[in-house]
């Protein structure tokens, strides 16, 4: 059948549709697979029985379970844990929010859909704006969210070396450019594929860059603060008119419950509930419902900061005592990106002779799964730079022993390409 321009842009071969049949399928093969491709989260025992427990109260009161299955939100989304939502984060950090300032979405990434679109493309003005990414590489979901082809414009990263076999990307302001024709700044704090976490100062740097031209800052934090603080440096939450903070419950542990929170400016969040309405007739209230008691008494907050942060720099920091121990000191070239949050290592090898799908390609073969580098450069383009062919994102959120056992397949496996040349 034909498809319209809508129709083909969304089926044509993007690369977050290839990456997830690739997964899916290599799931499937019955091979056992040491999965270090996904973005799933780990499963955190604490955080699983407090939902728990959460849901036997729902299920005890039938007005509850009522407003659990029964009734469409609004399209703004669970009226009570928007106020409890807004109560807590003006009684933590004083950002002076009316529930007029909060929206919720089926998943985080569903509002990021709706905000490029919103920000990016025709303005029927003569203007056609882009999103900049200011620091590439940044997450392959955006990719393809935009209706209009080319939506993105993205900047390569300053590299610095911070030790032995680490480097860490900062923001390079002399190359980033915004103007007339940006419709938007997004950025991931932390960052998905590279565990990196936007400075203060680099944050406070591209507010006042958005501010100068008044559009949004987009800040997207799925892993990062106030909750589920998977963070590993020291950042601080920030919010103000300027700025779209983009929340999330996945990686606190409910990924099913597909529960994003947007907090911005009350005309945006007018807007962005009317989309809503038109794509989703409502969001969904189960997250926010089991998420409300512990957004009212402030407990997201204490479980982000003692139970999930704790959770992942643990796992974070065995994966990068194995890796290095695997490597050695006298192999080829090789670095990890500081790991400041999220749950990946982006590992870099300088020069390594065949490309990161190559090397993804025989890590496949050896039933470790873990992602290329080169998709997470959205918006970049098109150039001889070695480097977004030279890395690789492994996820650490599942079993330390098999994430030990992956890493060291894949330290194998790239001294056995340096072996054979
Ligand atoms: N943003 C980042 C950086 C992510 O890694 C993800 C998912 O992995 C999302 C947003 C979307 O998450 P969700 O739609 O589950 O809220």
């Amino acid at each position: 059948m034909k498809l319209s321009a809508f129709g083909r842009k969304f089926t044509a071969d993007a690369g977050i549709t290839s990456l997830m049949d690739d997964l899916g399928n290599a799931m499937a093969s019955g091979e056992d697979m040491i999965m270090m491709g996904g973005g799933n989260p780990g499963h955190i025992p604490e955080i699983q029985q407090r939902v728990q427990e959460v849901l036997a109260n729902i299920t005890k009161s039938d007005e509850d379970m009522r407003r659990l299955v029964g009734v469409y939100d609004p399209p703004q989304g669970e009226k009570q844990f928007i106020a409890s939502l807004a109560a807590l984060l003006n009684r933590e950090y004083g950002w002076d929010l009316k529930p007029e300032n909060i929206a919720l979405t089926n998943g985080s990434q569903a509002a990021f859909f709706m905000l490029f679109n919103m920000f990016g493309g025709d303005y029927g003005d003569g203007h056609r704006k882009h999103i900049l990414l200011p620091l590439a590489p940044e997450y392959i979901g955006y990719a393809d969210a935009g209706i209009e082809p080319e939506l993105f414009r993205a900047v390569r990263p300053d590299i610095s070396f911070t030790d032995g076999h680490e480097f860490k990307y900062r923001v390079d302001f002399d190359a980033v450019e915004v103007t007339g024709e940006t419709g938007a700044i997004c950025v991931s704090r932390p960052t998905n594929p590279t565990g990196n976490v936007v400075t203060d100062e680099e944050l406070g740097r591209l507010e006042e860059l958005a501010r100068q031209q008044n559009i949004p800052l987009i800040v997207d934090g799925a892993y990062g603060t106030p909750f589920p603080s998977l963070l590993f440096t020291e950042a601080h939450p920030t919010w103000n008119e300027q700025i779209i903070l983009c929340l999330s419950l996945s990686k606190l542990g409910l990924p099913a419950a597909r529960t994003g929170i947007v907090i911005a400016e009350e005309s945006i969040i007018k807007a962005l509930s009317g989309i809503n309405a038109i794509m989703n007739l409502a969001t969904g209230s189960f997250g926010a419902m089991l998420a409300e008691p512990l957004v009212r008494s402030g407990e997201i907050l204490s479980l982000s900061r003692d139970v999930v942060c704790p959770f992942y720099k643990a796992k974070m920091e065995k994966a990068v005592a194995v890796f290095h121990e695997a490597m050695g000191e006298d192999t080829c070239r090789w670095y990890i990106h500081k790991p400041e949050g999220a749950m990946f290592l982006w590992l870099w090898f300088p020069d390594l002779p065949i490309s990161s799908l190559e090397l993804y390609q025989r890590l496949k073969a050896r039933n470790v799964l873990v992602v290329s580098g080169h998709y997470f450069f959205p918006g970049l383009p098109e150039d001889d730079w070695r480097h977004r062919h030279e890395c690789l994102r492994v996820t650490y959120s599942q079993d330390d022993e098999r994430v030990a056992e992956g890493l060291r397949i894949i330290a194998d496996e790239v001294k056995a390409v340096w072996a054979e040349q």
